[in-house]
C-alpha cells in the first residue's frame, strides 16, 4: 500500500518531511516496504512551497531481509524488499489523514493533499510534474483510474505532488538520511559544529552539497526555524548513518534515510522544440557579446542558439564564483549551459555551464594610426571604426593592433559552489555515478 502526501508546509517552519517521521512512527504495527522517497518537483513551478517535495511511502506486512530506515525517540525502524497479504486502505487513509490535519500549515497557503493507493499512476505522472506543470483535474482522473484514495485540504493541490512522488519508478537515485530536533528546540539556533561536517566531508566521498568550502558555510543545515536539524545526502545508503554519526550538534530526537531524485537533474528538459517558461533546459548556444554585470551583481551573457535565435543567460549573484565562468567567455565560444527558463524578463537562469571550445579571442592594444599625420585614430565607438582627429581619414576595426588573449577559462564543466545550488541539480561530483548506486 502507497501513501504519498503533498503541500503541507508552510514557507516557513513546517517540513513534509517531518510529518512523513510522524506517519512512520504511527503505522508502527506496520512494515516499510523499501525506503521512504523524497521526490523533489519542477523548481520553476510558480506556487511551489518550500523545496517543492513530495513524499511517498509504503506500508505492509514485510518480507526478506530487513534493512535499518532510522529512528524515532530511540525506537529504530526497518525497510523490507518484498510485502506480503492485504492492507486495508481506508484504515491507512483515515489514520494518516489525522496527521495531516494535525501538521498541516493550511492557515500559510498550504494545500495538502493525501493519497492512499496499492496501485501506483502512471510514471509519465513523475516526469511531467518534475519538468512540467501538471493540471489537478488530469491527475485526479488517473487517481480514479487506478482506484486511488484522497483526503484533502484547503483546495488539496497537493494531490499532484502526491500523485507523482507515487509514480517515480528511479532511472538515477541518490540517498538524503535527515536528522530532526526535540519539538522544544524548534525555531531557536542550530547547535552543528562546522568543523566536524568538514572532517565528515573529508571521510565519507560518497556524500554530496556539505559544506561550502568558498563561503565558510555549511550546507547541510536549513536556515529556517523547520524541524529540521541536517540532511546528508549521497549515493551510498550504508555511508549515511556512520556520516550522521560523525556530526558533533545537539541531540538528534530522530533520524530517516530517504531514497530521493535530489542531484540527479531529472528537472532538465535535453531535447525540446522550442523553449517555454517555467521549465529548465539543457541548451547548446554560442557565445554572442561579453557578459555585462547588472546592479545587483547578478551577471548577464548573450547568447545565440540554434544559429541566430538570442538568449540572455543569467548567472545570479549568490553563485559566487561561478559567475567569473560568464565574465571569462568571448564571443564565438561554444557552451552547454542546463537552467530554469525564467519569463520576464526572457533568460534562462544558469545551474551549471559546460564550455565547448574556445574562440580564438584577441584583445586590442593600440588603435591605428593615421599614415598622414602619423597620430593616434579615435575610435568612433563599438566596432564604428576609427577616424583621425587632424585629418578626418577613416579606418576599420580590423587596423587596430591586437595581441592574442590570454583566456582565463579552459574547456570543461562549471557548478556554482555548494551554497548555491538546486536540490534538483546533478553535482558534477555525481557524473558517472547516475543509476549505479544500490537500491533499498
Ligand atoms: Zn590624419
Amino acid at each position: 500500500m502507497f501513501v504519498a502526501f503533498d503541500d503541507t508546509d508552510s514557507k516557513e517552519w513546517m517540513c513534509t518531511t517531518f510529518l512523513a517521521t510522524e506517519i512512520i512512527d504511527a503505522l508502527r504495527d506496520l512494515d516499510l516496504i523499501g525506503l521512504p522517497r523524497l521526490v523533489r518537483l519542477n523548481p520553476a513551478v510558480p506556487w511551489k512551497t518550500r523545496g517543492n517535495a513530495a513524499l511517498c511511502l509504503r506500508f505492509g506486512h514485510g518480507r526478506g531481509q530487513a534493512t535499518s530506515v532510522g529512528e524515532i525517540r530511540g525506537t529504530p525502524y526497518f525497510c523490507y524488499p518484498r510485502e506480503e497479504g492485504e492492507v486495508d486502505p481506508q484504515t491507512i487513509l483515515g489514520r494518516c489523514s489525522a496527521l495531516i490535519e494535525r501538521w498541516s500549515q493550511v492557515l500559510e497557503d498550504a494545500s495538502p493533499g493525501l493519497v492512499v493507493s496499492s496501485n501506483r499512476p502512471s510514471q509519465r505522472f513523475y516526469w511531467r510534474a518534475v519538468r512540467e506543470i501538471v493540471a489537478k483535474d488530469e491527475v485526479d482522473r488517473e487517481l480514479h483510474r487506478i482506484g486511488a484514495h484522497t483526503f484533502t485540504m484547503s483546495g488539496g493541490r497537493g494531490v499532484i505532488g502526491a500523485t507523482a512522488a507515487m509514480a517515480w519508478r528511479p532511472m538515477d537515485h541518490t540517498y538524503e538520511v535527515i536528522t530532526y530536533r526535540a519539538k522544544e528546540r524548534w525555531g531557536q539556533p542550530r547547535t552543528i559544529t562546522d568543523d566536524s561536517i568538514q572532517e565528515m566531508d573529508r571521510c565519507h566521498p560518497t556524500t554530496f552539497n556539505n559544506f561550502d568550502i568558498t563561503a565558510n558555510h555549511r550546507a547541510i543545515a536549513p536556515h529556517t526555524p523547520c524541524p529540521v536539524l541536517f540532511g546528508i545526502r549521497g549515493d551510498d545508503p550504508y555511508d549515511l548513518a556512520p556520516a550522521m554519526q560523525q556530526i558533533s550538534s545537539e541531540p538528534i530526537d530522530r533520524w530517516v534515510t530517504f531514497l530521493s531524485n535530489q542531484g540527479t537533474d531529472d528537472h532538465i528538459i535535453k531535447r525540446w522544440r522550442e523553449l517555454v517558461p517555467d521549465r529548465s533546459y539543457e541548451v547548446e548556444a554560442t557565445v554572442a557579446s561579453e557578459a555585462t554585470t547588472l546592479v545587483g551583481g547578478h551577471v548577464v551573457l548573450r547568447t545565440l542558439i540554434r544559429g541566430e535565435k538570442p538568449l540572455d543567460m543569467t548567472f545570479y549573484e549568490p553563485s559566487k564564483s561561478f559567475r567569473e565562468v560568464a565574465r571569462g567567455l568571448r564571443p564565438g565560444d561554444k557552451i552547454r549551459a542546463l537552467g530554469e527558463l525564467r519569463a520576464e524578463p526572457r533568460t534562462l537562469n544558469v545551474e551549471k555551464v559546460e564550455v565547448l571550445s574556445l574562440a580564438p579571442a584577441r584583445k586590442k592594444t593600440s588603435n591605428p594610426f593615421c599614415p598622414d599625420c602619423g597620430k593616434s585614430m579615435q575610435s568612433l565607438g563599438r566596432q564604428a571604426g576609427y577616424r583621425c582627429r587632424r585629418c578626418g581619414r577613416r579606418a576599420g576595426e580590423d587596423q587596430a593592433t591586437y595581441a592574442v588573449e590570454t583566456r582565463t577559462i579552459a574547456p570543461g564543466w562549471y557548478e556554482p559552489p555548494v551554497c548555491a545550488r538546486r536540490h534538483l541539480s546533478k553535482p558534477l561530483k555525481r557524473v558517472g555515478l547516475e543509476g549505479r548506486s544500490i537500491t533499498l
